[in-house]
């Protein structure tokens, strides 16, 4: 590895009180509470930022009956992050928690798939089981983006600067992407929707909101050959994150983990 070697961290910026039969296909109703937790990523190291995901606003919580936290640049400031001044940020699904908030970095690119957009433009968007998870505003102000000349497409794998690059998985989405990050513990996966709860990949039973299913399983096995062990690929919702990884500091416990 000839690339930096980047600090990563997991910033929380909601909650949802859920049960677990909500997350897995063929769930047990008997089941009891999995919350989840809503996460913005953020990349450091030689000379850049890189954000992964921008979150969603209060007003979104209060339309969805979410829990809102904090604006995710609020909990990317806690860090010395200014979102106005990030000049990349990796869009991994156009889901309304992943792509919100993304007029708050005025001065970045947005990676996006060449496969998200066809999805959340197309057809599939005319049937409410795949687009409940879209909304259109977001979508709508994704195409201003592109119109603005700021999304950058990727189709399939890509390096977005040396030792980060994106991976398309899909199955959640048509055009899910991953990021992977060369850091001092080796190769680390930001999975986000690919898997969101270490369970959903370690007892292979996928979060029931799917464009595919052969996708997502497929994605899975993707996600452990991009990471150095199955304990680098960091799941996009789980609280788990938070108990398994140290918050860089006693201030920022509960609210950020240091993923490197
Ligand atoms: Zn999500």
């Amino acid at each position: 590895m000839n690339a930096p070697r980047y600090e990563v961290y997991a910033v929380k910026y909601a909650h949802h009180e859920r049960r677990a039969a909500e997350n897995f296909i063929g769930g047990d109703p008997h089941d009891g509470p999995m919350p989840l937790d809503y996460f913005v990523w953020l990349v450091r190291g030689g000379g850049r930022e890189i954000v992964v995901d921008t979150g969603f606003s209060a007003p979104m919580a209060a339309k969805r009956a979410r829990q809102h936290l904090r604006c995710p640049t609020e909990g990317l400031r806690l860090l010395g992050c200014e979102a106005r001044a990030v000049r990349d940020v990796v869009i991994t699904h156009l889901h309304y928690d992943h792509v919100g908030n993304f007029d708050l970095f005025p001065a970045a690119s947005l990676h996006l798939q060449d496969l998200e957009m066809r999805y959340a433009s197309g057809r599939h968007m005319c049937d409410p089981f795949f687009r409940g998870a879209y909304e259109v505003e977001d979508v709508v102000g994704m195409v201003r983006g592109v119109y603005a000349g700021r999304v950058r497409f990727h189709d399939g794998d890509a390096e977005i600067a040396p030792g980060v690059s994106v991976h398309l998985i899909g199955g959640h989405t048509m055009g899910l992407q991953a990021v992977r990050v060369a850091t001092r513990r080796g190769w680390l996966v930001l999975a986000s929707d690919a898997a969101h709860f270490y369970a959903n990949m370690e007892q292979a039973r996928p979060f029931p909101i799917v464009y595919s299913v052969a996708d997502m399983v497929e994605g899975w096995r993707r996600l452990r050959a991009l990471a150095d062990s199955p304990g680098h690929v960091i799941p996009g919702h789980d609280p788990l994150v938070l108990a398994r990884y140290p918050a860089p500091s006693g201030a920022l416990e509960g609210i950020v983990a240091r993923l490197d």
